[in-house]
């Protein structure tokens, strides 16, 4: 692929797809965006985090090479736009990549650039994993019992962006026909907005689901949708979520029905229980009953709410890592903001991002790496050397800035 303005590293190879399979050499070539705002000062500590952890876990017979590409500000000082081409076709390119926070430019025709990209590479399944650091300040008794993953489909719903507002042409020639030709009681002048929820986009997230959970030894698999109010689309998910589970994973998934009926509430050795919980409810089944849920399937809207309820469980965004995961692409990131009050004063905390990264280990199965530096956050919290964030909620910490945080992770890695 011939790229404008960059450069491909000559030291490294591609990851590759190899009969539907992702193989990752030793060196893998690995599109890195800054991102805007605190993002340089996260980044840097995110790329040295995760370079010590590689070096110290595999005695330098493993390395990341870092390949830099451009969006947001940077992108639009070097290429005059915020979005280049280039960097699309390098996360193509090279499969796996990670990215900083983005400003969302005003104008120019962007919901955001994070939508975009996720749009233009099809990034369809938003990961989020949220567990416990011990020593993390968390509003809840029990922290400790939060450990889920959730998949949140990232392409449909309300998301979709079709949407009219009150008192124009379009919203009336919509109002017209629903009400004329299909019956439908609405109010004039109303802004309408549409809810796609299809098969297609449903089945491939929880496809995405439970793979996950096979792989990486997870016991249960829950639906969360609004099923009960919104039938055809909340519930058609959950119902396309056990018919998918059923066709596809048939001999290692029971439901939870089944559970009781065949097993008498004892989980067999090997099956992954899918089980479905009403978005309401489980906003307090993630309180109350914490450590009963694991991998957590819902449409985009639910996953938006539920992972930063749950994100505050277990000390806030600072602490979540998430990922945009398509067929094989994966865009790992930071999951919040550009914090512009904080740019470049290297006070920001950066685990956000190097959580991230330890999400990309883990899907290039770099496993020893990914677990070292885990330890090394929670040694590092437990120490209490944190950033300011964390310090404030802290009795007696030490505040240190971004660099320092890092290289206390690194100074603990074992
Ligand atoms: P934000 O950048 O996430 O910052 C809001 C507040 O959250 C900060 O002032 C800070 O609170 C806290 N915070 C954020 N990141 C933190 C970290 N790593 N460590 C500790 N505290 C952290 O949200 P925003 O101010 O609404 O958005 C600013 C810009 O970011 C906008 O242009 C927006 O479009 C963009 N944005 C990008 C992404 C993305 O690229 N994925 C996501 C969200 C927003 P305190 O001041 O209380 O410490």
């Amino acid at each position: 692929m011939a790229y404008k303005m960059i450069t491909p590293p000559e030291n490294g190879e591609k990851i590759t797809i190899v009969d539907g399979e992702l193989k990752f050499p030793d060196n893998p070539i690995i599109p890195v965006i800054e991102g805007d705002g605190i993002g340089r000062d996260i980044m840097k500590a995110a790329r040295r985090v995760l370079d010590a952890s590689v070096e110290k876990s595999y005695g330098g017979k493993k390395k990341i090479v870092w390949f830099d590409v451009f969006a947001g500000e940077s992108a639009n000082d070097k290429y005059g736009e915020w979005l280049p081409q280039d960097t699309i076709d390098a996360i193509r390119d090279y499969i796996v990549a990670i990215k900083g926070p983005l400003t969302t430019p005003v104008g120019g025709g962007f919901r955001s650039l994070n939508v975009t990209l996720r749009q233009v590479l099809d990034l369809y399944a938003c990961v989020r994993p949220v567990k416990f650091y011990k020593g993390t300040p968390s509003p809840v008794k029990r922290p400790e019992k939060m450990d889920i993953v959730i998949f949140r489909e990232n392409t449909e719903d309300v998301y979709a962006g079709i949407e009219y507002r009150g008192t124009t042409a379009e919203a009336d020639k919509v109002r017209e026909f629903l009400v004329n030709e299909m019956g439908a009681n609405i109010r004039e002048n109303s802004g309408i907005g549409i809810k796609p929820i299809s098969a297609f986009g449903s089945k491939r997230l929880v496809v995405k689901g439970i793979q996950y959970a096979i792989d990486r030894g997870r016991k249960s698999v829950t639906l969360v949708h609004k099923g009960n109010i919104m039938k055809y689309t909340e519930g058609a998910f959950r119902d396309w979520g056990y018919e998918v589970a059923k066709e596809k994973f048939g001999g290692v998934t029971i439901t939870e029905d089944e559970l009781w009926e065949k097993y008498d509430g004892k989980q067999p050795e090997g099956k992954i229980v899918v089980k479905d919980r009403i978005a309401d409810s489980m906003f307090q089944q993630i309180l109350t009953r914490t450590d009963e849920y694991e991998v957590v399937c819902t449409p985009n809207l639910n996953g938006d709410y539920i992972s930063d309820a749950a994100a505050a469980q277990v000390g806030g965004l600072g602490m979540a890592a998430g990922a945009n995961i398509g067929d094989y692409i994966a865009l790992f990131e930071a999951t919040h903001g550009t914090a512009p009050k904080y740019a470049d004063k290297d006070v920001i905390n950066p685990s956000s991002v190097i959580l991230s990264g330890v999400m990309m280990l883990q899907y290039m199965g770099w496993e020893e790496a990914a677990t070292m530096i885990e330890n090394a956050i929670e040694k590092t919290i437990q120490n209490k050397t944190v950033t300011y964030d964390l310090e404030r909620q802290m009795q007696g910490a030490t505040k240190v800035g971004t660099s320092q945080y890092a290289t206390h992770i690194i100074d603990n890695m074992k």
